[in-house]
């Protein structure tokens, strides 16, 4: 997951432009394209924005290990709770997100996720309608989140505070 915090792309744009995946854009808002034999040319000239750039690059790969961890060895509502916690951190408390959507995102079936959200709004912690999430209470979620959003921000502050 990309936010206000970070970039997609920079390394191979650096390298030889070969890029692998595609990117999906959830949530509306700005965003900026850089054409990639201006980026390059721009790392060139300035070092410190191509450490910034191999240091996102490097945290992205942090964030994909976690997830796959993630994936392996923890539950469907822990991992949801986690998922809403970084999309609160990146958009805020209202979220347009349908379950078919969360559902690929925690990598389960559209029936997990509806019987997590029914949880987590029985318990009060969101509200959902309509294909949106709405945050009541990020602290609980917090507490029923695994530790992998935590670990990953631990990720990003000792990339980025090196
Ligand atoms: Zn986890």
């Amino acid at each position: 997951m990309i936010g206000k915090d970070g970039q997609y792309g920079a390394g191979p744009a650096m390298d030889h432009k070969i890029s692998l995946n595609h990117v999906v854009m959830l949530v509306a808002g700005s965003a900026s394209v850089v054409d990639a034999d201006r980026l390059r040319d721009l790392t060139q000239q300035n070092p410190k924005l191509r450490k910034m750039l191999m240091h996102y690059e490097q945290f992205f790969l942090a964030q994909v290990q976690q997830t796959c961890a993630c994936n392996a060895v923890h539950d469907v509502y822990s991992r949801t709770c986690k998922w809403l916690l970084r999309m609160q951190q990146l958009v805020g408390d209202d979220m347009p997100l349908t379950q078919e959507f969360l559902a690929q995102m925690i990598g389960v079936r559209r029936t997990s996720v509806t019987a997590v959200a029914g949880k987590l709004q029985d318990a009060g912690l969101i509200s959902y309608s309509r294909g949106r999430v709405h945050i009541l209470d990020i602290a609980k979620i917090q507490q029923r989140a695994c530790e992998c959003d935590a670990a990953v921000n631990s990720h990003y502050a000792r990339i980025f505070d090196s």
